[in-house]
């Protein structure tokens, strides 16, 4: 059967998973309905299934013919601690959690292609389907990684694709080298001395001293990094008092980083500490940081992005393929995957009357029309790879 056709007749199913998919999210490392329900799709189609990996992640696999090639192809299945506001009549049955990112869509696409390699078998080699948990929160790829993902189901290579509201619709946005930043997040405590209100001089204001270190965090991008260094330093949230006559204990700063560079990286973590510490003893303070690295940069290798922009193009058009001028500054655990193995994250646009709700969104919904587009794009991608030779 034309992979086409094979796709056309798939869709009602895709569509259903996809949606049922979204009216149960779940949140990363506690996928535990979605994980059986992937697990029971792929052994339905013949695949060899293995559960368990961080928890809730699922690897099915597929041999066909001699070949001794091999590929990987990610997606990721957790949701986020969002409450739904699409008024969809399969919106999530669960308060306060919603699939956000399109992470059901991703989850339904590699399905789809699950079906397609099953009934075409025109491939040569095994192909590992990863359904990975827990990208939005825990690093669930870095989990899988630890737990012997590669040298269990060895790979060759490894892809992974992202929806993007922003892009248009069926478009593929792809980056040689960085395309995702490294997210790394700094708690400082400004520790103050309380009191009333109306004696200031009694006490020490962890207020005052705090809105001073928000404002010096802003000098850091525009002083002390170099200006075509990629770099975020975001305060997300101020947290102190209570009323306007009590002077409160402490002042809490939350304070998210993006950067690219290694070298960066330690230059932001050094200048937050500075400037904390320092601005809080200018006052007679003192602060503490708490200074977390999270996800570090996804980087995506030459060779296999060469080979997702040719196949693009044969797939979709000249006029469908960009390659991004800019890397994006949001993160991607991904980036675990691709420090272990070659390979190239992406994106498919999916942008078509222009009101699209971004991810993250309460009112975002995947857009059902990408299914086959992913579901035929993953198909041809792994056959292509492992075309006998
Ligand atoms: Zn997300
Ligand atoms: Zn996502």
């Amino acid at each position: 059967m034309k992979l086409s056709a094979a796709i056309d007749n798939a869709m009602p199913e895709l569509v259903a998973i996809r949606r049922d998919l979204h009216a149960h999210p779940e949140l990363g490392l506690a996928e535990t309905r979605t994980s059986a329900f992937i697990a029971r799709h792929l052994e339905a189609l013949g695949y060899a299934v293995t559960t368990g990996l961080a928890k809730t992640g699922v690897v099915g696999t597929l041999r066909n013919g001699t070949g001794s090639r091999s590929i990987g192809i990610r997606a990721d299945i957790d949701a986020l601690p969002i409450h739904e506001e699409t008024g969809l009549d399969y919106a999530s049955k669960t308060p306060g959690l919603m699939h956000a990112c399109g992470h059901d869509g991703h989850t339904a696409m590699l399905l789809g292609a699950a079906r397609a390699l099953a009934e075409r078998r025109n491939f040569d080699g095994t192909i590992h389907l990863i359904f990975q948990p827990a990208e939005e929160n825990f690093g669930g790829a870095k989990i899988m990684v630890d737990e012997g993902l590669f040298d269990r189901f060895p790979c060759d290579a490894v892809f992974a694709l992202h929806n993007e509201p922003n892009l248009p619709f069926g478009q593929f946005a792809l980056r040689e080298g960085p395309i995702m930043a490294a997210v790394d997040e700094a708690r400082i405590t400004v520790h103050g001395r309380g009191g009333h209100g109306a004696e200031p001089q009694e006490t020490a204001d962890p207020i005052v001293c705090g809105a001073s270190i928000v404002m010096a965090l802003q000098t850091i991008v525009s002083r002390n990094i170099h200006p075509m260094d990629p770099t975020v330093v975001t305060v997300g949230a101020f947290h102190a008092g209570s009323a306007s006559n009590i002077i409160p204990e402490r002042a809490e700063i939350v304070v998210g980083i993006r950067s690219f560079d290694s070298a960066v990286r330690d230059a932001l973590e050094r200048r937050i500490r500075m400037i904390a510490e320092a601005q809080a003893a200018s006052f007679g303070m003192r602060a503490t940081v708490d200074y977390e690295r999270s996800y570090d940069a996804t980087i995506n290798h030459k060779a296999e992005t060469d080979f997702v922009r040719d196949l693009a193009i044969r797939f979709a058009g000249a006029d469908k393929v960009v390659d991004l001028g800019r890397p994006f500054m949001g993160s991607e655990d991904f980036a675990y995957m691709l420090k272990e193995r070659p390979g190239s994250y992406f994106f498919l646009g999916s942008r078509a009357t222009g009101d699209e709700k971004p991810l993250h969104h309460p009112g975002y919904n995947f857009n059902d029309d990408l299914l086959p587009i992913g579901a035929a794009f993953w198909t041809e991608l792994a056959e292509a790879y492992l075309a006998r030779r």
